[in-house]
């Protein structure tokens, strides 16, 4: 029999945590997936079960100072609704599972899964975006960079909870997104790519750019955006063997039931060459 705890707010559900390491249920949807058994049988739990969704301290989204402060336990559909959510966001969370899912999953699940194909990631990386991680006893902020450490794995304490996502508010003229999968709804990315970009006067001011599903968590190369920045767009085209050879050296997919990584590798490089020389006027 598994045990299982429902907590009314933050306080009680960080006490919870530290006393019985229980294991936090936002959406479920992979949880249930991953602890899955047999037909017939019950989803296969260690430890107690933590239930989130009555904590109200983890949902919403809130702007401040410059920022979008977005609450753990917000559901990508609640995301998707919101106008003020950052676009690039907006255009991952469209393409993520179906809208049944997306009613249950929430982001904070999505970015504690931390696959190498949680697509919320790539557009959090290049919005720089950092967490917020609560326990009983104390509040820390990192970046989200620094937070995903491989394949299901993540600087969260056993004691700790994410608690929100912030998002420093910044203006992008270009803003492209693109999953690749193998169907519409319901398929996990063979590979996702995202490209934000600041134009003015036809110099690039900003540009960030990250692949999911190509290396055991996001890929992005700052040194490599460094190099494009302060460029036109002829001296981008000039460019564009050189910066595909780079990204080529450290995208490093793996062959899996999804795809193969000859497959996953070209397709990146095809679609980060159109955003470059396509998207980018
Ligand atoms: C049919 C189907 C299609 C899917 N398609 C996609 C897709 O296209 N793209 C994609 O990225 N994902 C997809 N998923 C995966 C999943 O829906 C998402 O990753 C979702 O965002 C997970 O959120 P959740 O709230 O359901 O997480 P849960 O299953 O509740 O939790 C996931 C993990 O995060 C931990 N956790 C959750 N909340 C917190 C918190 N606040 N603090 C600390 N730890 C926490 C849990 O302990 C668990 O380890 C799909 C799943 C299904 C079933």
């Amino acid at each position: 029999m598994v045990k299982v705890f429902m907590p009314q707010s933050l306080k009680e559900a960080l006490r919870i945590r530290k006393e019985e390491k229980a294991i936090p249920f936002a959406g479920g949807t992979d949880l249930m997936v991953k602890r899955g058994r047999l037909r017939g049988l019950a989803p296969y739990f260690e430890k107690p079960v933590l239930f989130l969704h009555k904590v109200k301290e983890l949902t919403g989204v809130k702007f401040e100072e410059g920022r979008v402060r977005i609450g753990a336990l917000s559901t990508l559909s609640e995301i998707l609704e919101n106008r003020d959510i950052p676009l690039i966001l907006k255009y991952a969370i469209a393409e993520i599972a179906s809208p049944a899912i997306r009613n249950l999953a929430t982001i904070g699940g999505n970015i504690c899964n931390a696959s190498p194909a949680g697509d919320t990631l790539p557009p959090l990386y290049v919005m720089n975006a950092r967490v917020v991680l609560s326990s009983f006893t104390s509040e820390r902020e990192m970046k989200i960079m620094d937070f995903i450490k491989g394949p299901g794995s993540t600087d969260l304490k056993e004691e700790e909870l994410l608690k929100e996502i912030i998002i420093p508010v910044e203006f992008f003229n270009i803003v492209f997104y693109r999953k690749v999968g193998t169907r519409k709804a319901n398929s996990l990315s063979k590979v996702s790519f995202a490209g934000v970009a600041r134009l003015d006067d036809g110099i690039i001011k900003d540009i960030r750019i990250s692949f999911g599903a190509v290396a055991p968590t996001p890929l992005r190369a700052p040194e490599i955006e460094e190099e494009i920045i302060g460029k036109n767009k002829v001296k981008i085209i000039a460019k564009i063997p050189d910066i595909l050879e780079k990204y080529a050296r450290i995208i490093r997919p793996i062959d899996d039931q999804r795809s193969t990584a000859r497959y996953r590798k070209t397709i990146s490089l095809k679609i980060l060459e159109y955003f470059l020389k396509e998207e980018i006027k």
